[in-house]
C-alpha cells in the first residue's frame, strides 16, 4: 500500500459516494484529486493540518468552524474521502429538477449552520456562543458594545421557550425567512 495505484479512487467507491452525496463522477474525481493534495502523507485521509492548507479556509473567519465541522462528520482525529464528500454536499446547490439528496436538503443545511454556532455541542446556541461566532465573523470592525446588543437581540428574538438559549427548533423559525439555499451553496469547481 501507500503506492501510487492504491491511492486510486475505484469504480465503485465513485458510484457509492455519487448516490449518496449527489456529486457527478467528474466532480467527485476532481474533488479526489484536490484531496490527495491535501493528503500530505498519502494516508488516505486529512488531518487538521491538511485542512489548515486550503487557503479559503485559512483566510475564512469561520474557517475553524467548518474545519471542526468535517471532524464532527468523521467522529475521528483524521476525515476519510467519503467523510470528505458528505460534508461538502451539504453545499451542493439544490437545482429545482433534480430530486433532492438527503445531505444537501434545507433541513441538513440548516443542522450544518446551527453546529457552527454550538460550539460546546449541547444542541443550544448560547449567548456566549453566539457572541463568540459574531467575534469571529466581524473582527474587530463592530465595537464590543453593539456585537453585545445584537447578541441580546437575537437571543430575544429567538428564543421562545425562555430559557435564554437558542434550540435548533427555535433556530429553524428564526431562519425561515432566510434563503438558505442561497446562502448555503458552493460553487466548488469554478
Ligand atoms: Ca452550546
Ligand atoms: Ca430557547
Amino acid at each position: 500500500m501507500g503506492n501510487k495505484a492504491s491511492m486510486q479512487l475505484q469504480q465503485e467507491e465513485i458510484t457509492d459516494i455519487q448516490t449518496e452525496t449527489g456529486f457527478s463522477s467528474n466532480q467527485i474525481v476532481r474533488l479526489y484529486s484536490r484531496f490527495t493534495r491535501l493528503d500530505k502523507n498519502n494516508r488516505g485521509v486529512l488531518t487538521r493540518e491538511d485542512f489548515l492548507r486550503i487557503p479559503e479556509l485559512a483566510i475564512n473567519p469561520l474557517g475553524d468552524r467548518i474545519v471542526h465541522s468535517f471532524f464532527l462528520e468523521s467522529q475521528c482525529e483524521t476525515v476519510n474521502f467519503k467523510q470528505f464528500m458528505s460534508v461538502l454536499a451539504r453545499f451542493r446547490p439544490t437545482k429545482s429538477k433534480e430530486i433532492k439528496n438527503k445531505l444537501n436538503t434545507r433541513e441538513e443545511k440548516l443542522k450544518f449552520a446551527f453546529r457552527m454556532y454550538d460550539l460546546d455541542c449541547d444542541q443550544k446556541i448560547s449567548r456566549d456562543e453566539l457572541l463568540a461566532v459574531l467575534h469571529m465573523m466581524v473582527g474587530d470592525n463592530i465595537s464590543e458594545e453593539q456585537l453585545n446588543s445584537i447578541a441580546d437581540r437575537t437571543i430575544a428574538e429567538a428564543d421562545e421557550d425562555g430559557d435564554r438559549m437558542i434550540s435548533f427548533e427555535e433556530f429553524k423559525k428564526v431562519m425561515e425567512r432566510v434563503d438558505v439555499e442561497q446562502k448555503m451553496s458552493i460553487r466548488f469547481l469554478n
